[in-house]
């Protein structure tokens, strides 16, 4: 590992926030801070924190001497100086004659002591910088010093590798006992630059911001160099089936194994997110996987993003879906009776007081495969995924040369409920689709836009298909977050297989689909060339059965039910004159959506129509608008309020009733009507 501190770079960035008032020191803390921060093998998400110990005004203007401390949960990637809080320092000392100290009461002194009331919570670590005598203090979960200290030896041997350069303290949970053990150890031994923290990562120490960084690229160089010496050989390899199912197969059935019936029959469900390459098959096709992979924890930090053990599943064979289905199902139910076990185990140790977390995993391990990061959103699965990636480097280096032995399952329980870790992950109200992925055709149009934020703002996850991929990119770009977007012809249905494969392969699944594409052929019925009811029939009926048959195999395999939502239209009810081209498919898409209520309410598959007029549209152009009025004696308003409300209709309320469909969790074959009113075109 080298160093990336370069003098210019951090000369600049000392200039750059110097204009805003930072102070140098600070600025040298952030531009250090990120420099670790941007290594996966030293930190991740959230994960390690640096301090400065100087001096500042306090808001009255009283020079103080303070700790600035990242604030607990933000990324060292990214950090800026806000995000490393000031704290009174002499007071924080003052902390060490306590013998005791609870983690509430640590938090209330340290935001007591905030220089700014308003910042950021300081890192739970905050007093085991406070009580280190250096300037700059340095802390991450490097990757390489896991795998040399995660062992049943680890202590002995990062004391034969550092040979006293290092303090070596033993694990404790983080908090006001670590931090007092760990200034003990280093006062012991006060020519430490650094302390190792057995099975849970690394400190160093410097007067300069460039001598903590870099004495940090040392230490764990000298752990990646042991790592190369006396390799045992790759893990041997478990028997594989000869074909491994493909992934867009695999996924809906892992995911439909990891979700969750609530006693009322709705699903809590999971996004996935898929790795694999050659150190991942390496690690999840070996013959021991489930003794090494589910030893625990690489870092305490961890557990409450991964849980403390991935779900091993058993390697998907091609050809043998029901098969998978069953192991898997069999394996996501024992993995939650262990967790709800673990949980009980616990939890009467703590006092009973406990409220139990979801038992559904975060890591699954599919041999033959790769793994899936699991999350209840695209990015929480990202996290999980990278987490468990970094789990299989460190475990598969530590295996090379000893034993993965990770912290006891009480330490890990410890961590994953402690109250400060929980608050971590932050107590905001769920949204109403979180962990449901929405797929929705004709998505580069208005309608289909949107639904794309209505969706994706109703917290699912949302693929976007459209023929005009362009288009439906741009969606996904004014959407943002995790939005998928891919081309996909309706009435092609190779197309839409590929669409539908890139969408559980991405997200793991389908739960909802908005089957939105569509155009208008006009033609009066006695002449109109059959040609044109045929191009008609394939858009807006044909396209409709391809891409509700597809959403239907995945959610039949995921086997926890779905939503199907079809936007028909006025027409299926209410004729227009010469529109029969476009109303005759509507109206069999009309019925589509009952046979599709009909024949797969019993998988727990909703079907629900929107019947909508007058939409300011790709079918409905404001040119359009301007001639219909003008036939009519009104103008382009008029025409478009001319409703019993009197209100122009719009996208937005169109894929509201959408929404409100896929909300309403006891609605089957329903047709909403959305055009302001209009009685000849009522159900009757
Ligand atoms: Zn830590």
């Amino acid at each position: 590992m080298q160093s990336r501190f370069v003098r210019a770079e951090a000369e600049a960035m000392v200039a750059r926030y110097g204009e805003a008032g930072v102070p140098r020191d600070l600025a040298l803390r952030v531009y250090t801070t990120r420099l670790l921060g941007a290594d996966p093998r030293l930190v991740l998400h959230g994960g390690g924190n640096t301090s400065v110990k100087t001096r500042m005004p306090d808001l009255l203007g009283r020079e103080v001497d303070v700790l600035c401390v990242k604030g607990s949960g933000a990324d060292m990637a990214i950090i800026e100086p806000t995000g490393l809080p000031a704290v009174r320092l002499t007071e924080l000392r003052l902390l060490r004659t306590r013998d005791a100290l609870s983690d509430e009461e640590m938090v209330r002194v340290q935001r007591a002591n905030l220089i700014d009331p308003m910042a950021p919570n300081p890192s739970v670590e905050t007093l085991l910088h406070a009580f280190m005598p250096h300037k700059f203090v340095d802390h991450t979960h490097a990757t390489a010093i896991l795998s040399l200290i995660d062992q049943p030896d680890g202590e002995a041997r990062a004391v034969e590798l550092y040979d006293g350069r290092m303090g070596i303290v033993p694990y404790i949970m983080p908090g006001f006992a670590l931090a007092k053990r760990a200034a003990d150890i280093y006062e012991a031994n006060s020519a430490a630059v650094g302390l190792i923290l057995h099975k849970h990562g690394i400190f160093t120490f410097g007067e300069s911001a460039q001598a903590a960084y870099e004495r940090m690229i040392e230490m764990v160089s000298l752990a990646e160099a042991r790592l190369r010496r006396g390799r045992r050989a790759a893990f041997a390899t478990a028997p594989l089936p000869q074909a491994v199912m493909s992934l867009a197969d695999a996924a809906p059935i892992a995911r439909g194994a990891c979700a969750l019936k609530d006693p009322s029959g709705a699903h809590r469900r999971l996004i996935l997110e898929f790795r694999s390459g050659k150190a991942i098959l390496n690690f999840v096709n070996g013959a021991q996987v489930k003794r090494y992979a589910t030893a625990g924890v690489v870092t305490p930090d961890h557990t409450i993003r991964t849980k403390n053990w991935p779900l091993v599943l058993e390697a998907p064979q091609e050809g043998r879906a029901a098969e998978f289905a069953v192991s898997a199902a069999a394996a996501a139910t024992s993995f939650m009776e262990n967790y709800r076990r673990y949980f009980a185990r616990h939890n009467a140790r703590c006092g009973g007081a406990k409220k139990m977390l979801d038992p559904l995993p975060r890591v699954v391990l599919v041999p033959g495969l790769g793994l899936f990061g699991l999350g209840r959103s695209k990015k929480e699965a990202r996290i999980a995924a990278d987490l468990a990636e970094t789990a299989v480097e460190t475990i598969t280096d530590a295996e090379a040369i000893g034993r993965f032995e990770s912290i006891s399952e009480a330490d890990m329980f410890d961590c994953e409920y402690w109250s400060l870790e929980q608050a971590k992950l932050g107590a905001a109200k769920e949204l109403p689709l979180a962990g449901q992925i929405a797929v929705i055709t004709g998505a580069a149009g208005a309608i289909g836009f949107a639904a794309a934020e209505a969706f994706a703002g109703a917290g699912a996850e949302v693929a976007l298909l459209d023929v005009d991929e362009a288009g439906a990119r741009a969606v996904a770009k004014a959407v943002g977050g995790a939005a998928l977007a891919a081309r996909c012809d309706v009435t092609d249905a190779a197309s839409v297989r590929a669409a539908f494969a890139a969408v559980a392969a991405v997200f793991g699944g389908v739960d909802i689909l908005v089957s939105n594409a569509g155009a208008a052929w006009q033609g009066r019925i006695g002449e109109v060339d059959e040609a044109i009811l045929h191009r008609s029939f394939d858009l807006n009926f044909y396209g409709h059965q391809r891409v509700a048959q597809a959403s239907v195999r995945i959610m039949l395999a995921q086997g926890t039910g779905g939503c199907l939502l079809f936007n028909t239209s006025k027409q299926a009810i209410n004729p227009g004159p010469n529109f029969g081209p476009y109303g005759l498919p509507k109206a069999a898409t009309l019925f589509l959506a009952r046979q599709y209520a009909l024949d797969h309410g019993a998988d727990g598959i909703r079907a629900n129509a929107v019947n909508a007029d007058r939409i300011r549209s790709g079918l409905l152009t404001d040119a359009m608008i301007a001639e219909r009025a003008k036939a009519r004696g009104l103008s382009g308003a008029e025409y478009m309020s001319g409703n019993l409300l009197g209100r122009e209709v719009t996208a937005e309320d169109v894929a509201q009733a959408f929404l409100a469909q896929a909300l309403a969790l006891k609605t089957t074959a329903d047709v909403m009507t959305v055009d302001g009113g209009n009685i000849a075109a009522a159900l009757r």
